[in-house]
């Protein structure tokens, strides 16, 4: 029986981890299927405060894991499987196997990244059509490349895959981009980025390997085929829920409802992070609302005696 279990281990997770655990109240974090959350997959992280020179993502991950570690944070290299938040105390169960009993639960498991749902895509996925360029970008040195999307994602993508490719096409379906002003500067002023507008990517093309894409003029409605090595997906992500389907209140994109703080509509289930969180999305943010579900959950175990 656990005081405190933490469903996944980005800057939500873990900094409730940090905060659970120096409450003493001994915090097991199930990793997830992608342990360190999606900063995992940036470069610089130039908004998180006390890093005045800006620090890669997968560093500042493994910083925040070490100090949940230092105050006694038990981490599991798992995935959660199933969860029953309808007996008490709260079931967890890690990996098809083992199951966990837990006085509070802290939903922490983040988003992924979206799709665009397109012929061509999931076939070539990792053969070409990648949706992290910090992963994938060194793979395609002097080839052509193609960025989908006009949110600050496509902005550092693009930017960032300026390094390898020859040239990066940002492809956006309208005529404005949703970037803030900082991130479209930087990436319209690099000479190696041209900015495809009012035009979606309709197929992607290639047998085994991506070779091109078929995009489709919104205004006109005229396609077009664009020859290009890789195709990087940068639209959005949506939150990680799918496992508390049914157990728990979402609202209709399945983001977890939260009141009062961090508080669910289950006794003892509290949410931090992007899973509960469309509208700031931001590491600060999710570390914020982690220490806030740990206060909470504190607070709840003690009115429980
Ligand atoms: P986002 O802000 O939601 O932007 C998604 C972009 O993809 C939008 O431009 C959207 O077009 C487009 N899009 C969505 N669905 C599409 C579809 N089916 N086909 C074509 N285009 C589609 O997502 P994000 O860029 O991942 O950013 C998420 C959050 O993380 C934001 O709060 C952002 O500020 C933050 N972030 C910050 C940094 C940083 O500061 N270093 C880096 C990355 C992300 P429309 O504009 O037409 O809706």
């Amino acid at each position: 029986m656990r005081h405190v279990v933490i469903i996944g281990s980005g800057p939500a997770g873990l900094t409730a981890a940090i905060y659970a655990a120096r409450a003493n109240l001994s915090p097991l974090v199930v990793e997830g299927p992608r342990a360190g959350g999606l900063l995992t997959t940036t470069t610089e992280v130039e908004n998180y405060p006390g890093f005045h020179h800006a620090i890669m993502g997968p560093d500042l991950m493994k910083d925040m894991r070490a100090q949940a570690e230092r105050f006694g944070t038990e981490l599991l290299a798992c995935e959660v499987t199933a969860v029953d938040l309808k007996r008490s105390p709260l079931s967890v169960t890690v990996d098809g196997e083992r199951r966990i009993e837990t006085k509070t639960l802290i939903i922490a498991s983040g988003a992924s990244a979206i799709q665009l749902g397109i012929p061509g895509e999931s076939r070539l996925m990792g053969h070409g059509v990648s949706t992290c360029a910090t992963c994938d970008g060194y793979f395609f040195r002097g080839k052509e490349l193609i960025v989908v999307g006009g949110g600050d994602s496509a902005m550092e993508e693009a930017t960032f895959l300026t390094k390898f490719a020859t040239r990066v096409s940002v492809v956006h379906r309208r005529d404005k981009l949703r970037a803030s002003k900082i991130m479209q500067d930087r990436a319209l002023k690099n000479e190696k980025i041209s900015l495809i507008w009012n035009s979606v990517v309709q197929d992607i093309l290639g047998e085994t390997t991506v070779t091109g894409v078929r995009l489709r003029n919104v205004l006109t409605g005229k396609t077009s085929e664009l020859s290009c090595a890789g195709v990087f997906v940068a639209i959005g992500h949506s939150p990680n829920t799918s496992l508390f389907k049914g157990q728990i209140e979402m609202d209709a994109k399945g983001y977890i409802l939260t009141r009062n703080g961090t508080a669910t509509n289950v006794p003892g289930v509290f949410a931090a992070g992007d899973v509960q969180d469309s509208r700031y999305r931001q590491a600060v943010t999710a570390a914020g609302s982690g220490c806030m579900a740990a206060m909470d959950a504190e607070r709840y175990l003690e009115n429980q005696g």
